[in-house]
C-alpha cells in the first residue's frame, strides 16, 4: 500500500505573523566533526542539553504551531528524540517535523521513524540526510572515515522500510565548500540514479565554521552551479507531482520548483555580501531558535537572547518578551531591514509569510527552472563512469544494495 504525499504545512502562504516553527537543537553531542560545521564552537561548552521536563514545559507554552525542525549536534544521539517528537505532535499540533542526520545510526532512524509514524499519523517526516561527496571527499568533510558508504547503507536502509510512504520524505543536504565544489553536479546526477530520493538541497557553508578557508563561492560561481543542476531538479518536480498525484500535480510542481529557485535567487544575491532579500525576514516573529543548553535566539545566526530556563521554559512570555521585540526591531524591516544572509531555512519560512513577494518571485522562479531545462542522462552507463571517475567500491556498493 502506498501513501501519496500530503500538503506541507510550508506551502500555506500567511499574513498573520505569529509562531509557526520552533528550531530544536536537542542536543550538543556530535559523532562526526564536520570541517564546516557553524555549531562546532557552542557544542565544544559542553553545556547539559535540555532535560525531557524542560522539553515539555516549552511544548506546553508554546501553543500551536506548524513545524519543528529538529537539530544539534547529531539528533539521533538524543535518546528521547521520538517521544519529544510525539510531545509537540500532541500539544502543539505540529504538522511537519524536520530530522537532519549524519546517518551513522542507521538502526535508530529507521526504528525511530516507524514509531514515530505510528504515533503521530498525521504528521509528515522531513528526513534529510546529509551527504558532502563521493568517499574520500564526504569522509573528510564530515571528519569520519568510512562514513560514504556507512549513509549509502544508512539511505538504502530508509528506501527500503519507507519506500511507499508519501508521509517520509527522503531528502539529502550538501554543503558546498572548497573540499566538494567540483563533484557537486555528478554527486546530484548519480544520487538521482541510484535512488528514489524525494529532494536533493545544496547548502553553501555559513557562520563561523570549525576550520577556516572552507567558504569558497562567489556570486557566480554559485549561479553557475546553480544553474547546471536545474534539470536535476526538473527530475525531481516530476517526482514530487507523481507523488502527490490527482488535480494538485501541476500546483506541486509549480510551488516546488519555483521555492527551490527563489531560495537559490536569493542566496546567490548574499553569498558575496548581505544585499537585501525584497522582503521581511521574519526571525524571531515566526521562528524561535532553542539552542541545546537552553538559549534562545530569533535565528541560528544570530546571538542569543537569554536563556529559556530564566522565563521558566514559557514560551509564549518569550515570544512576548522586550529582549525578543528589540532583537525583532534590531533585525528591521522593508527597506529599513538591516540584516540578510543566504541562510535557507529562513529565506523560505520568510516567503511565506510575504505571500505578495513569494508569488512574484516563485512564478519568475518557475519560468526561469523551466527555461534552463535540458534531458538529464541517468543511464547505467553514465552512473558507471561516475563511479570510476570518484574510484567507488563497486562491491560494496552492490552489497549495500545500491547498484545491481
Ligand atoms: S555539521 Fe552537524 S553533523 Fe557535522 S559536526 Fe556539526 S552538528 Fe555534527
Ligand atoms: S536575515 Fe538571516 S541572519 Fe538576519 S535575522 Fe534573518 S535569518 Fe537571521
Amino acid at each position: 500500500m502506498s501513501t501519496k504525499r500530503t500538503k506541507s504545512s510550508f506551502r500555506a502562504m500567511s499574513t498573520n505573523r505569529k509562531l509557526e516553527s520552533i528550531f530544536l537543537f536537542v542536543t550538543g553531542r556530535c559523532n562526526a566533526k564536520c570541517k564546516m560545521c557553524f555549531y562546532a564552537e557552542d557544542m565544544d561548552k559542553k553545556e547539559k542539553d535540555l532535560t525531557f521536563e524542560e522539553i515539555k514545559k516549552i511544548s506546553e507554552t508554546a501553543g500551536q504551531f506548524n513545524r519543528l525542525w529538529v537539530s544539534g549536534g547529531e539528533p539521533t544521539l538524543r535518546e528521547e528524540l521520538p517521544e519529544i517528537i510525539e510531545m509537540f505532535y500532541k500539544n502543539n499540533e505540529i504538522k511537519d517535523v524536520n530530522i537532519p542526520t549524519n546517518g551513522l545510526k542507521p538502526d535508530r532512524i529507521v526504528a525511530w521513524v516507524k514509531q514515530i509514524r505510528k504515533n503521530c499519523p498525521e504528521l509528515n517526516i522531513n528526513l534529510s540526510l546529509s551527504l558532502d561527496g563521493f568517499g574520500d571527499t564526504h569522509d573528510v568533510q564530515r571528519g569520519v572515515p568510512g562514513n560514504f558508504y556507512k549513509a549509502m547503507g544508512t539511505l538504502k536502509l530508509i528506501e527500503k522500510n519507507f519506500a511507499d510512504d508519501g508521509r517520509v520524505l527522503k531528502n539529502l543536504a550538501t554543503v558546498i565548500t572548497k573540499y566538494n565544489e567540483t563533484e557537486v553536479e555528478d554527486l546530484m546526477v548519480w544520487m538521482l540514479g541510484r535512488f528514489h530520493l524525494s529532494n536533493h538541497i545544496i547548502e553553501a557553508a555559513r557562520g563561523m565554521t570549525r576550520d577556516d578557508g572552507v567558504k569558497i563561492l562567489t556570486e557566480p560561481t554559485l549561479r553557475a552551479l546553480q544553474d547546471k543542476v536545474v534539470p536535476i531538479y526538473n527530475v525531481y518536480g516530476e517526482r514530487m507531482a507523481e507523488e502527490t498525484g490527482g488535480f494538485r500535480k501541476p500546483i506541486a510542481r509549480f510551488f516546488y520548483l519555483g521555492f527551490i529557485r527563489t531560495l537559490y535567487n536569493v542566496r546567490a544575491t548574499n553569498i558575496d555580501h548581505p544585499t537585501p532579500w525584497g522582503m521581511d525576514c521574519t526571525a524571531g516573529e515566526t521562528t524561535l531558535v532553542i539552542d541545546y543548553d537552553g538559549r534562545f535566539r530569533a535565528c541560528e545566526l544570530r546571538e542569543p537572547l537569554g536563556n529559556v530556563k530564566d522565563y521558566d521554559c514559557n514560551i509564549a512570555k518569550i515570544m512576548a518578551s522586550d529582549a525578543m521585540k528589540q532583537e525583532i526591531a534590531a533585525i528591521g524591516h522593508g527597506d529599513k531591514a538591516n540584516c540578510w544572509c543566504t541562510h535557507g531555512c529562513w529565506i523560505t519560512s520568510s516567503l511565506v509569510f510575504n505571500p505578495r513577494k513569494m508569488i512574484t518571485q516563485v512564478y519568475k522562479g518557475y519560468r526561469e527552472m523551466k527555461k534552463l531545462n535540458r534531458p538529464v542522462d541517468i543511464s547505467e552507463d553514465v552512473l558507471q563512469s561516475i563511479e570510476r571517475k570518484y574510484a567507488l567500491d563497486v562491491e560494496k556498493l552492490t552489497e549495500l544494495g545500491v547498484r545491481k
